[in-house]
């Protein structure tokens, strides 16, 4: 017998979820309430940060980091390629540009090197370079300390985007805690370990930063003491990025069981990569490259689908037709055919590596032991 198809990732949503989004309902405020507020609150609490700003999505957390790190027409920020789009779209909103940046081959994370040649890039054209924006791919944290110590010197304001990685821990600092780092922003969309529809929010010590991006949620409209009581003002271009209270409460009732989900995503993984182990000498588990806890949002292997003589495609379909899905993160967005027209053909050998062996199984919380074993067995037929 198949059992149920097993995505790649997938939400999980009990009763005590849906009966928050429905007292919310019945409430006074449906946006822009106490709820909005409360899940800021909560974000700090979960990350160490002392300031959170919720917003509409992950993709317009960045934007608003972005704004807040002044990037703009005439500067640039350095991104790695080997992310989602969303990460380097979010500098051209800005008008900014964007220097991609390669990627460690076997864990598909920035480095210092990486960082170090993406520099030297954006000198060479001349570009102003006014923020970096590590990935945490998979949940694993970037290594910021070497990053951070080489931009703090420059002037470079560092954005995190922690997307995938809630929970996780980086040198004793949870994940978005804000001490290496200027700002991280996460998402909240279904996939990601916290769900919320849609959802978005950035954390960050800096005062400023925190109000700057949440005048830039609102339009920028401003009310100062002493205005007529319908008065407002507004001195620079904003948006509507606000969240919803229907959103928070259930990113509230979400983070709830974070450390449920987590650990339980933990255990899926030690039970893959226990079970992959010498299963093939072409498949290897995610190479990990700390010991802190990792907040795994993706289990991400890498084949050598050249070594095995079968083509990704095709395992893919081979799973596929025995209900397990999979996909890649990611294409290197240089690739693009938007950024090839904005900048050129270009060669990120660390990046190129990665994608072609990339392939992330299924992993959320509420899959059993028996479907790690499913997958795996699959895994292992398909290669024959
Ligand atoms: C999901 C994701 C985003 C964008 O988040 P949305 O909430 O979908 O807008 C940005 N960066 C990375 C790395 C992501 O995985």
């Amino acid at each position: 017998m198949l059992p149920h198809i097993l995505p790649y990732g997938r939400q999980t949503i009990e009763e005590d979820d849906i009966q928050a989004v429905v007292d919310v309902l019945k409430g006074d405020y449906l946006t822009t309430g106490p709820a909005v507020e409360a899940f800021e609150e909560r974000i700090g609490a979960v990350t160490g940060a002392k300031y959170a700003v919720a917003c509409a999505n992950g993709t317009v957390a960045l934007h608003l980091a972005c704004i807040a790190a002044e990037l703009q027409e005439g500067s640039c920020a350095i991104v790695p390629t080997m992310t989602f789009l969303a990460t380097a779209n979010a500098v051209r909103y800005c008008g900014a540009d964007v220097v991609f940046c390669d990627a460690d081959p076997k864990t598909g994370l920035m480095t210092e090197e990486t960082f170090l040649k993406a520099l030297a890039e954006a000198d060479s054209k001349n570009f102003k370079v006014k923020a970096v924006i590590p990935v945490h791919l998979g949940g694993q944290p970037v290594d910021l300390m070497p990053i951070c110590k080489i931009a703090h010197d420059q002037n470079i304001k560092i954005i995190a985007d922690a997307s995938h990685a809630i929970g996780g821990v980086y040198k004793d600092h949870p994940v978005g805690a804000c001490d290496f780092e200027d700002m991280s922003t996460f998402s909240f969309h279904p996939v990601k370990t916290i769900a919320m529809g849609e959802g978005g929010a950035i954390t960050t010590n800096d005062p400023d930063l925190a109000s700057k991006m949440k005048r830039y949620r609102q339009h920028c409209m401003v009310k100062t003491e002493g205005m007529e009581p319908w008065a407002y003002e507004m001195n620079a271009l904003g948006y509507n990025y606000r969240v919803t209270d229907i959103q928070c409460v259930l990113g509230l009732s979400q983070l709830n069981k974070i450390e449920r989900f987590i650990t339980k995503r933990e255990s899926l993984v030690s039970l893959y990569t226990q079970m992959l182990e010498g299963l093939n000498p072409y498949i290897k588990s995610p190479c990990r490259v700390q010991k802190d806890r990792i907040g795994w949002h993706l289990y991400a292997i890498r084949i050598d689908f050249e070594a095995l003589g079968i083509s990704r495609a095709e395992i893919m379909a081979r799973l596929k037709a025995k209900n397990v899905g999979t996909q890649v993160h990611y294409i290197p967005v240089h690739t693009q055919p938007y950024y090839k027209a904005l900048y050129g053909e270009q060669d990120f050998t660390g990046a190129t590596h990665y994608y072609n062996q990339t392939l992330s199984l299924p992993l959320y919380p509420a899959m059993e032991e028996a479907d790690v074993t499913h997958v795996v067995n699959a895994l292992k037929d398909s290669i024959e």
